[in-house]
This record gives structure tokens, C-alpha cells and sequence, in this order.
């Protein structure tokens, strides 16, 4: 019999989301408790662990392990080896392991509850201190300047912590122990006011009244540009109409629905309604834009979301938005801070310089933001999350490639919602939403992203990957980086790899890939099509039937003259047709109509998004768009959830490929608007259509080729009707439904999809 157990030691080595979530701390608290010796460490984007002790108590920690980890970080696996016990004693957090291999950089973490509490407590030394931070909450990607994650790297270095600070973040036991942004009121970031007279306070302010101006700023219906935690938001009383349309204005944004910000659920509760999965998203560390149905009632502005039924609504993630939330005591409008789809500004300089037409005022502060990242947009339709942006607090946590690439690569991604995807082995490190690539200060935003990433990641790709399109800024943009080798990859079947990818699935899959618009391997417009593919390559087995696009994109903004390209298919003069041009002059019609006649710039497009122009402008609901995908989401608002039976929109074979044929379906949404039926109900028939077909040509498709899994994909299918629905029906007929997850539907996936394509391609050579 022994008095004591023998020591035995264990190397842990434990990978998933694990730096910068406060897991050192956490690992070395667990440590104290158990009486366990050694160190913790980050070791190129793993955490390596040596421990020594009795084995009850090491068995113990493994298990305390997973169950007690720190609420936003996550395990993916733990490699327990056996190690020799050399006798040491107490347990250290070594410093970082400066590897160069693959690291992960944590996402930015919206505030935490504890830290909120202490916000809001008198007695706390922290209060209403507006960059109170944790080891679980705060900034993370934003202000990372180089790996591994410590305060020297980061841009909190400019502030050098205070005594009090500075024991917290030395005290083991402390919940602020590493916490790599732990700061205060005397030791961290200011924040000011600088207002710029006309109408509110000039001059400038700090601290507690730099937030009492902004607010009394607000309360007037001032635009206050705030500087925030990715970037720089255009702030504006939510309730007040002429401010919102004055934002417009300036902003250049006539019509897109703009977010609000509220400081708790329960807010979020009275302006809308919120089902639990809803407070989930609104809840979770990544505290994205979560879009919502109003409630009747609220006194939420119409001037937000005009036509359509939901409204974005995010809560409050930083402590300096709690503040000034607090103090306006109202929903704010916080809408990017940039003109149009220009980037988002993040420099103090570049803010005050490219926003000052835009605002009567600015809340600033000192703290600077190193990398851009916009607010991400989430909506949850039926038990699925649809990604609309995917950043903030989703970038830039690296996904998997189902294939692992041979050689590092970069996907520069599409035209428009443009990524891209750095890639090495079997990581894709997915960039945050940047944007259309159109215009100057969206190819300097571009590259200065790209550079982040490589230095962040410590990839030098070798491989470009880009669309198809030989004239896209972002085929410019691949061509330009002088890489020894470029792959290009069809839009649509980066569309359908990417969401086959994200699920592992490496096999043949029928893909459903609708949206606006991608360039086609014939040289036309493709974006209704239906493709047997895997990431080899694919077969287009079915697509809309192709229609003339007077106008090219034009045409994309303008539904009337989509709707003369498909009148022509339906042959001139359909009565069907005539609501679609109330109020266009004759003689542009009939120009256009010649334009069509003739072929002369009107691209032969198979499209989805154009089919919604269409529908929306037979039905008389919208001639003109101010955004891509205006009409069809004002359809999708009004067809609601009423269950409705579909119209004939049927499906003929030609040149060995099947064709929908949105004729009848046209003509009949036009004949029924003109004998009075409902525009809603019609707009429910008309999804109902666009589902029943389909179901129909992807159980044909898998039938005839012997597949059992459909993949949804495209930007079309953020519309949470048509995904549920043909979700619902795909699973019922028991076919196995992909839908995207990781990423979502739109053109955000694409740069994924095409690294997952050429990864592909190179492991094979
Ligand atoms: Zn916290
Ligand atoms: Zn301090």
C-alpha cells in the first residue's frame, strides 16, 4: 500500500476553437482545482497541455474538459498520449509557440453577460466603462495584428494596462486572467464627440458626455457616424422617418432595408415578433442581424424596410453601444458606415475624411480596427438559418475542404457579394463579405483583405481560381496577382461544390443552382439551372428557357424589360403582359421591344432572379428596382406562408436538355391580376410553381441518374419559402437534401465553391 498515488503525466493536445476564447485561463483554472502540475500553451492554432498528477484526478480533468470549456470556444477533438512524470510543480501558461502552420484567428465575440452586469454595476470599477472585455467576449479578428493572439500583437499594444488591469490579467483566478484586452477607464481607449455645428453641438466632447451629445444628437434626427468594432456604422433614431429618409439621401440608398440596433431582447421582443431560434441567433456570441417580422404597432419608422415584411434587428454587441443605446433609449438605425456598396470605413482619418457628407456628427474612439468586417445578416426559416452575410463573428474561422489541396491557392470569388477563399491542405479560410467588386475603393479594399489573410494565415498561393467570365474586375484581379497558374470555375458549379463541400459530400449530387445572374459556359446568362455535378466538373440537365435580356444589366434593375423579353417568348401582344407597363412611355417600350426583335444587346439569359422581375412586373407590384433582388423579396413578403396550389409552369426536352417554360406561368399570374384575384395569393401560387417544378425535375433527374442527395444552392434560395418548401418535398420523396449552412446560398459561397473545385482538380493531377 502506498499513502499517496503515484504521479503519472499526460501531453493533451486539443484542436477546434481554442485560442483567444479565454481556453489557456480556463485550462489552467481546471489545473488548480485538480492539484494537477505542468503548463498550457498555444502551439499553431492547437493547445498543447502537460499535466502531471494522480491518474483519478487527470482522467478527471479530460472529462472536466469538454464539459466545462469556456461557452464560445469549441472542441473538435482531444489526442491524450502518455508522457514520464519528472516531479514538477505548479502549472504555467507558457508563452505562444510561434508555429508556421495553419492558425486560426477568433472571431470577434459579441459583449458577454457578465461583462454587461459589471457595465451597468456602481460598485464595479468598470463601470460604464465603454470597452469593458473578458477572456469571453469582446474583439478579437478586428484588432489582431499578427499571430499568435497576444496583447503585443494586437491594437490594444497602444495601451499599456494599469496596475489594477495589469493583476487582473496575472491573477489565475481572476475571469480576467489573459484576457488580451482587459482595460479600463484609466488605462483603456477614450471615446469622444466631435460635432459639427448645423444643428448640433459643435466642438468636441469625451467620455461620459461624448456619449450624452451623440445621443441629444440622435434625439434631433442628426446622422452620427460611430465607430465601432469592424468598421464605422451611420446612426439614426429608428423612429423617426425624415431622419431615415435624410440617411437615404446621403447614403444613396433609396429603398434597401436598412438594421436597427436594440439593447436587449426583450426591446427586440416589443418591435417584433421572436421565436426562439430567432433569440438564439440575436443571443449568440457572433450576435449577427437577425431579420424579423414587425410587429403591427411598433413605432418602428415605415422608412425602413419599405414593401417588405421583415425588418433586420441586431442587439447591442459592443459596451460602447450598450452605453449609447442607453442614453438615446430608443432602436437605432446602425446601418454600415460607407456610401452606397462602397466599403466600409474603418480608419479614424478615412471615417472623418469619406463619411463627413454623410453625418452631422461623429462618436469616435481611439482604438484602432485592423481589419473590416461588417455586421453579418442571418434569418431562420423553419429549423435552417439562412446566411445572408457572412462576418462579423463568423470570419474568420477557417472551414474544411472535403479534398485537400496540393498547393495553397486563392479563390477571388465573384462579381458581386464578392469573398474570396484562401486555402491551404484541407483549410478554406473564408474572407469576410466584401462586397461588389465594381469601382476603385472596392479593388483597394479588396487587396488590402487579401494581405490580412496571408500574413494572418502565412499562405502564399501559387494557384489563382476565378469565374468564368473573362471580363470581371475579379478575373482582373486573379489575372494580376501573377500566380504560375490560374483555374477558372463555372459560377453555378462553385455554387453547387460549395454546398456539397461544406456537408463533405464528394460524390454526384443533383444541384438546384437559382439565382441572378453567372456567366455560362456558352457564353449566356445562366441562373435557373439544374446540374449533375461533383467537384470533377458537371452536366447542365436542365434550365430555364432562355429568354432575350434587353439591356443586359440593365434590365436587372429595371422589371418591365424583363418582362418585354418574355412577352416576345409568349408572342407580341399578350393582354397578359399589359399591367407590366403601366406607365412606361410607348415609344420606350416599342424601342425596346425592337431590341428584342433585333438581338441587339439583349443576352439570352435562363435566370430565376429575372423570372421574380418578371412575375413582380406582370402582377404590377414593381417596373422599376432600386436593388438586385428588390422584387423578389417584396413577392416573397407578400405570398406570406398561405398555402397555395402551383400554376402550370411546365417543362419540355430540347437538344437533350430539359427547359422550364415560364410562359404559361407568366400568363397566368397577368390573366388572374387583370380579373381582380389577390396579388398575394397569386404570389403564393406563383412559389408554389417555382416548388412544384422543382421537386419534379430533381426526383426525374435523381431518378434517371441513380443520385439520392439534391443540393440547394444560389441566391434565390434565401427566399425561406422556397427553401423550406422544396426542402420539405425533396425529404418527403426521401431523397437527401443539402442546403448551405456554413455559408450562405447567395454569391458569399462562390469563392469557397471554387476553391473546393480546384483543390479538387490539383489533388488529381
Ligand atoms: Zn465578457
Ligand atoms: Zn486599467
Amino acid at each position: 500500500m502506498t499513502s499517496s498515488p503515484p504521479a503519472s503525466a499526460r501531453h493533451l493536445k486539443v484542436s477546434g476553437v481554442v485560442q483567444g476564447v479565454g481556453f489557456r485561463p480556463f485550462v489552467h483554472r481546471l489545473a488548480g482545482r485538480l492539484n494537477l502540475a505542468g503548463w498550457v500553451r498555444n502551439v499553431a492554432g492547437t493547445v498543447e497541455i502537460r499535466l502531471e498528477g494522480p491518474t483519478a484526478q487527470l482522467d478527471e480533468f479530460e472529462r472536466s474538459l469538454r464539459g466545462e470549456a469556456p461557452p464560445v470556444a469549441r472542441i473538435d477533438s482531444v489526442e491524450s498520449a502518455p508522457a514520464a512524470a519528472d516531479g514538477t510543480s505548479g502549472f504555467s501558461i507558457m508563452e505562444s509557440e510561434d508555429a508556421d502552420t495553419l492558425r486560426p484567428v477568433p472571431p470577434d465575440l459579441g459583449m458577454c453577460a457578465q461583462c454587461e452586469h459589471e457595465l451597468f454595476d456602481r460598485t464595479d470599477r468598470r463601470f460604464r466603462h465603454p470597452f469593458i472585455t473578458c477572456t469571453n467576449c469582446g474583439p478579437r479578428y478586428t484588432v489582431i495584428d499578427s499571430l499568435p493572439y497576444d496583447r503585443e500583437r494586437t491594437s490594444m499594444k497602444a495601451f499599456a494596462m494599469c496596475p489594477a488591469c495589469a493583476a487582473e490579467y496575472a491573477s489565475p483566478s481572476d475571469r480576467r486572467f489573459h484576457a488580451e484586452t482587459v482595460a479600463c477607464l484609466r488605462c483603456g481607449p477614450r471615446v469622444w464627440f466631435e460635432g459639427m455645428g448645423e444643428g448640433v453641438a459643435e466642438g468636441s466632447a469625451e467620455g461620459e458626455t461624448a456619449i450624452l451629445l451623440a445621443a441629444a444628437a440622435l434625439h434631433m434626427g442628426a446622422v452620427v457616424g460611430v465607430r465601432g468594432l469592424g468598421g464605422f456604422h451611420l446612426a439614426v433614431d429608428a423612429t423617426n422617418d425624415s431622419a431615415i429618409r435624410r440617411l437615404r439621401k446621403r447614403k444613396h440608398r433609396d429603398a434597401k432595408p436598412l438594421a436597427i440596433m436594440v439593447r436587449t431582447l426583450g426591446e427586440a421582443r416589443t418591435i417584433a415578433h421572436v421565436s426562439e431560434r430567432e433569440a438564439a441567433a440575436l443571443r449568440s456570441s457572433a450576435s449577427p442581424i437577425v431579420l424579423l417580422r414587425p410587429r403591427d404597432g411598433s413605432h418602428l419608422a415605415g422608412a425602413l424596410a419599405p414593401g417588405l415584411d421583415r425588418v433586420g434587428v441586431m442587439l447591442a454587441y459592443t459596451p460602447l453601444h450598450h452605453l449609447l443605446l442607453t442614453a438615446v433609449d430608443r432602436p437605432l438605425v446602425m446601418t454600415s458606415g460607407n456610401l452606397s456598396e462602397e466599403p466600409i470605413a474603418i480608419g479614424l482619418d478615412e471615417g472623418r475624411t469619406r463619411l463627413r457628407p454623410l453625418v452631422d456628427a461623429f462618436l469616435l474612439h481611439d482604438r484602432d480596427i485592423l481589419s473590416r468586417c461588417d455586421d453579418s445578416v442571418l434569418r431562420v426559416a423553419g429549423t435552417h438559418e439562412i446566411l445572408l452575410r457572412r462576418a462579423r463573428g463568423y470570419a474568420p474561422v477557417p472551414l474544411p475542404l472535403p479534398v485537400a489541396s496540393p498547393q495553397p491557392l486563392i479563390a477571388v470569388g465573384p462579381h458581386l457579394k464578392n469573398t474570396f477563399t484562401l486555402a491551404r491542405h484541407d483549410r478554406a479560410f473564408v474572407s469576410p463579405h466584401i462586397g461588389d467588386l465594381e469601382g476603385l475603393e472596392a479593388l483597394e479594399h479588396w487587396r488590402q483583405a487579401y494581405d490580412r489573410y496571408r500574413d494572418l494565415f502565412r499562405v502564399e498561393p501559387t494557384v489563382a481560381v476565378r469565374d468564368l467570365h473573362p471580363g470581371y474586375l475579379s478575373t482582373r484581379v486573379a489575372e494580376e496577382l501573377g500566380l504560375s497558374r490560374t483555374i477558372a470555375v463555372q459560377h453555378h458549379h462553385a455554387h453547387v461544390a460549395a454546398v456539397a463541400a461544406e456537408h463533405g459530400v464528394t460524390t454526384p449530387v443533383v444541384g438546384l443552382s437559382f439565382d441572378g445572374t453567372g456567366y455560362g459556359d456558352d457564353g449566356n446568362v445562366w441562373g435557373a439551372e439544374v446540374l449533375v455535378s461533383d467537384l470533377s466538373g458537371y452536366r447542365r440537365v436542365a434550365q430555364m428557357r432562355y429568354v432575350a435580356l434587353p439591356g443586359g444589366d440593365v434590365a436587372a434593375r429595371e422589371p418591365w424589360r424583363v418582362a418585354v423579353g418574355f412577352e416576345a417568348l409568349a408572342g407580341w401582344h399578350s393582354e397578359a403582359f399589359a399591367l407590366a407597363y403601366y406607365g412606361v412611355p410607348n415609344s420606350l417600350r416599342a424601342g425596346v421591344q425592337q431590341q428584342v426583335d433585333r438581338g441587339v444587346n439583349a443576352p439570352l439569359a435562363s435566370s430565376m432572379g429575372r423570372l421574380f422581375d418578371a412575375a413582380a412586373a406582370v402582377l404590377g407590384v414593381r417596373r422599376h428596382s432600386s436593388f438586385e433582388g428588390q422584387a423578389a423579396m417584396e413577392l416573397e413578403a407578400l405570398a406570406g406562408d398561405e398555402p397555395a396550389a402551383p400554376l402550370p409552369f411546365p417543362v419540355f426536352e430540347q437538344d437533350g436538355r430539359l427547359h422550364m417554360d415560364p410562359v404559361p406561368l407568366l400568363t397566368a399570374l397577368g390573366e388572374g391580376r387583370r380579373h381582380g384575384v389577390d396579388v398575394g395569393h397569386l404570389a403564393a401560387r406563383f412559389h408554389e410553381s417555382i416548388v412544384e417544378t422543382s421537386v419534379d425535375l430533381a426526383r426525374l433527374i435523381a431518378g434517371s441518374f441513380a443520385l439520392d442527395t439534391v443540393v440547394l444552392s444560389g441566391g434565390t434560395f434565401q427566399n425561406a419559402r422556397l427553401l423550406t418548401r422544396i426542402a420539405q418535398r425533396l425529404t418527403e420523396a426521401r431523397l437527401h437534401v443539402l442546403v448551405p449552412q456554413l455559408l450562405g446560398p447567395n454569391d458569399g459561397a462562390i469563392s469557397y465553391g471554387q476553391a473546393a473545385v480546384a483543390a479538387w482538380r490539383l489533388s488529381q493531377e
